[in-house]
């Protein structure tokens, strides 16, 4: 016979070694495969799932198996950058490590000693911003923030001001006891394994999915029943389910009156300085009427019994309960399924069985859980209470003008069914569950030569803790925490370079970047930050006038940077998941992860934290510095296994050093633990014991295990706030009560939106375009191949996500008579893009969208001049603005939410026309030179000898 002789189990690798995926961010365990290259260096062969892994046991997506791909990508930079060639141009001359470190400590030092508000320093999708701020505020700029305030702020900032949580890295569904699952405005790629895990279990038991989406893709196109909203109504839509379950009593009482704050005693004066305000003792403890004795206690007395229709008048004035007042709300008929459905796109019925089937589920397919556990008043349980419902929402909801309250309406959704933290529902991951009053208040005073007073970011309480100066105006050039959003607890990314380049609240002298491709994808107008970017002053100075990038790749935004500074790939590089941090915990557990180094570059690159750490060293930073002056890190490495950030508590939680050998949680460095991370697996699980899985913010159970853990340093337990009194502080002085007063022009509004009880208002680009002109709801998705640009230079994800043609609802495609391989011109208030359109039946029929970052610019990312990226692939930020266009009273409104400053991405309203197809996609920018050459036109791949 004449066969070939085939080897048909090939050795896949020399070696394994166990890391962390960050191909998106779920961070899954992954095992990489390694073989000897023909230089003797170590090369990936393959990458699989880590089964052992708490995150993905195993399961490993298109991206994370293409991450061979991505540490190979021909667009990787090789060494740092100075700018040659005019910014924007993309021309570079190489430079050493020691003249890039010198270029950059001796301006941010000057800069330091001047003014440290003159940097402006934001990290993009980093994930080691417990370090990155370390360093900023160690600096002394109050000018940091990562991206989350143009990403999903409005979900996590609901999610903490409501009950101290929110979804994702802070908690998740109860995959294994939920019986209804609902998810709201979640693309495909976000948490992505653990959601397909989750979907696959529930739906082999049988659950229901219901997905709330105006396009039917991914998880929505598996869910049992799919709610096309309309866009930015998704609050309108909750609250009519509230109504109508309010109106057929299907409300969690005994939950609500021992676990939130419906029972708590509000000023119902109206004519009081201290209307809305909470009632407490004299030991500042929230008071309830103790059904018992008819009379005021602290809610947290031991036996009290909390009485949800309580009443009492002191000093004259009249105070009954949240509940009573929120009731009142939203009985109201404007919330009613009838009043609500054309606008929100659902029909009423549809509403009201969805709103029944909640209640049925919760209700009538309530179990126990055969636990016992105690709760903070002292009262023992015998049993666990079971409602299987649970909710998951993302950024659809949240970035919207209306988005903070929608995500806190969705929350008190979830709370009057009972169904967070009970078996079934949602359950958070530690260190969540997390009072405000837990998290620091935001920091902003700067002194010459010294650290910021305290961490940047945190959770105001009311007017006293805004980042102002003394004169009023900003203390922050995005300007976080101001009367115009108030409750930004992720800071305004967005808002950076266009508040650089006006010079308002005040100029900058160096705009330092990592990861974050602003002159491209992660911003709005993006053909006028490209010129806010390059434009220059009467003297021909830029305007912005320093610009310093760190990133591994030849993004678009590399060109437009005076100094790059080139990171490695996320299997070159250490790296630290942190409980401090975005942990990878999981409900039953606490979790922390490292990624190591288990390939060597072959660039002269480093892990950016590394360059910050010498960045510190060389400039003597006071966190990086021994009393001697000496350098206290080295490295990240270094930082990562000997920080303290107080006494006990680092960076990992793993193997430190107690009085009795090795633990985890608190105790001192161990110069081993990153090798005992490796030996891991690279991660740390330490578990929840079983009386303390559910009820975490109640249950001492819990509270005691997350003191000895480190996550806190007391018991915490504390009430969910259906009613925000926080809210209620703002609308006070906006109303003209207390010393710190906003502007006039912006009372109006705060007492509109910062209502303490979640309200629905139309977003606000409705109020300021003709929605009859613009008719039509523009989004984008990411897709479940792609994380954001990270996968455009990728030779397998490319072939899945070439070019991202515009969707469009079977209404639109007949009424312009569109047919395959056509084009639109679709128009904003702002822009135009002409661009390739597709139908998909599956649409809200008022909505178009489109994928989010394929389009890519020429020269960029190593691609071909012809690469379909750069010749089909468009964006839609073309047609966003970070203003809201003029409306006739002289000011021009931010595009964003007026609590937290979130970019309103979603509200975008389009008109579209059918036009003749053009050579390419519109606007084409012109090409950039790159400091990497373009990649091969063929992919030939072999590794190992
Ligand atoms: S979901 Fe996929 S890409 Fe994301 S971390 Fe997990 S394996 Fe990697």
């Amino acid at each position: 016979m004449n066969q070939p002789k085939l080897n048909l189990s090939p050795k896949v690798s020399d070696e394994v070694r166990k890391t962390t995926c960050y191909m998106c961010a779920c961070r899954c365990g992954i095992n990489v495969h390694l073989k000897d290259g023909p230089d003797g260096k170590k090369q990936v062969a393959y990458i699989e799932g880590n089964r052992d892994h708490p995150v993905n046991k195993g399961v490993l997506c298109a991206k994370g198996s293409a991450g061979i791909m991505q540490v190979n990508a021909p667009s990787r930079l090789r060494a740092p950058l100075k700018r040659v060639g005019k910014r924007g141009e993309g021309k570079f001359e190489e430079i050493t490590w020691d003249e890039a470190l010198e270029i950059a400590a001796t301006r941010l030092t000057k800069i330091r000693n001047e003014d440290p508000s003159k940097l402006a320093f934001f990290t993009g999708r980093d994930q080691s911003q417990s370090f990155t701020s370390f360093f900023a505020q160690n600096f002394g700029t109050p000018n940091y923030a990562a991206h989350g305030g143009f990403c999903s702020v409005n979900m996590a900032a609901g999610g903490i001001y409501t009950m101290g949580g929110a979804f994702w890295e802070f908690g998740q569904p109860d995959w294994d006891h939920t019986k209804l699952f609902m998810l709201f405005g979640v693309a495909e790629d976000h948490d992505s394994n653990p959601i397909k895990m989750g979907l696959g279990k529930i739906k082999a038991r049988g659950a229901r999915v219901i997905g709330v989406n105006p396009i039917r893709s991914g998880y929505n196109a598996v869910a049992d029943d799919w709610v096309g909203i309309t866009p930015g109504t998704d609050g309108l839509f909750i609250l009519a389910l509230v109504h109508e379950l309010l109106k057929a009593g299907k409300i969690d009482l005994e939950y609500l009156a021992q676990f939130t704050n419906a029972p708590v005693l509000m000023n119902m004066d109206e004519k009081s300085p201290e209307y809305g305000l909470l009632l407490r003792d004299e030991n500042g403890k929230l008071l309830v009427i103790d059904k018992t004795t008819g009379k005021p206690a602290p809610f947290d007395q031991k036996g009290v019994r909390p009485d949800l229709n309580g009443k009492i008048r002191e000093r004259g004035v009249t105070h009954g309960t949240v509940f009573v007042k929120m009731v009142e709300r939203y009985l109201d008929p404007a919330y009613a399924p009838e009043a609500v459905a054309e606008r929100c796109g659902v029909k009423a019925d549809k509403i009201r069985r969805i709103a029944y089937e909640l209640a049925r589920v919760a209700f009538e397919e309530a179990f126990e859980l055969d636990q016992p556990w105690t709760d903070f008043r002292g009262d023992h349980h015998p049993t666990m209470k079971g409602r299987p419902v649970s909710m998951h929402a993302m950024r659809g909801i949240s970035a919207h003008s209306n988005g903070f309250q929608t995500c806190r309406a969705l929350h008190v959704l979830q709370i009057l069914l009972g169904t967070v933290e009970a078996p079934g529902g949602f359950r958070f991951k530690p260190p969540y569950p997390k009072p405000v009053s837990a998290h620091p208040k935001p920091h902003c005073k700067v002194t010459p030569g010294q650290p910021l007073d305290g961490p940047h970011l945190g959770f105001v309480r009311g007017p006293e803790d805004l980042c102002l100066r003394e004169d009023g105006t900003p203390a922050r050039i995005d300007k976080a925490f101001t009367w115009d959003n108030p409750m930004s607890a992720h800071g305004l990314m967005h808002m950076v370079i266009s508040n650089a380049h006006a010079g308002d609240p005040y100029k900058i002298d160096t705009l330092f970047m990592y990861m974050a491709n602003m002159s491209w994808n992660s911003s709005m107008n993006t053909t006028g930050v490209m010129n806010m970017l390059t434009d220059t002053d009467e003297d021909g100075e830029y305007v912005i006038p320093n610009i310093i990038y760190s990133d591994a790749y030849s993004s678009e935004m590399v060109a437009y940077a005076d100094l790059v500074l080139p990171d490695t790939t996320y299997l070159e590089r250490h790296d630290c998941i942190s409980l401090l941090d975005r942990p990878i915990c999981e409900a039953d557990g606490a979790a922390d992860a490292i990624r190591w180094p288990v390939i060597e570059p072959d660039r002269d690159v480093r892990g950016f934290q590394t360059v910050l750490v010498q960045l510190a060293n060389k400039m003597g930073l006071p966190g990086f510095t021994n009393e001697d002056s000496s350098a206290k890190y080295q490295d990240y490495a270094d930082y990562i296994t000997n920080h303290e950030r107080k006494p006990g508590i680092g960076p990992l939680a793993g193997w430190r050093m107690g009085e009795q050998g090795l633990q985890n949680g608190r105790g001192a460095p161990n110069a081993s633990q990153l090798d005992n991370y490796i030996a891991n697996g690279g991660f740390m699980v330490e578990h929840i014991p079983d009386e303390a899985l559910y009820y975490k913010p109640w249950n001492m159970a819990y509270q005691n295990w997350a003191v000895n853990l480190g996550l806190f340093d007391s018991p915490q337990p504390y009430l969910f706030e259906l009613y925000s009194e926080t809210m209620r502080k703002f609308q006070l002085a906006a109303e003209g009560h207390g010393e710190r007063q906003p502007p006039d022009h912006l009372r109006e509004r705060i007492k509109t939106t910062l209502d303490p009880l979640p309200i629905w208002y139309p977003p606000f680009e409705d109020g300021h375009v003709d929605p009859e002109e613009f008719p039509i709801h523009a989004l984008t998705q990411r897709p479940m191949a792609m994380y954001h640009s990270w996968g455009s230079q990728n030779a397998w994800l490319r072939q899945i996500h070439g070019r991202n043609p515009l969707y469009l609802p079977t209404k639109l495609w007949d009424q312009h008579g569109f047919g395959e391989g056509d084009w639109a011109m679709v128009t904003s208030a702002h822009g135009a893009i002409t661009v390739p359109v597709a139908h998909q039946a599956g649409l809200n029929e008022n909505t178009i969208w489109t994928w989010n970052a394929i389009g890519k610019r020429k020269g960029a990312w190593a691609l071909s001049d012809d690469a379909t990226e750069t010749t089909k692939g468009f964006l839609l930020n073309h047609l966003i603005h970070e203003l809201l266009p003029p409306r006739g009273d002289g000011l021009r409104w931010a595009n964003s939410d007026p609590v937290t400053g979130q970019a309103a991405w979603f509200d975008l309203r389009v008109k579209i026309e059918k036009v003749p197809a053009p050579a390419e996609s519109l606007p084409a920018h012109p090409p950039q030179s790159a400091p990497v050459p373009k990649g091969p036109s063929e992919l030939t791949w072999k590794v190992g000898q």
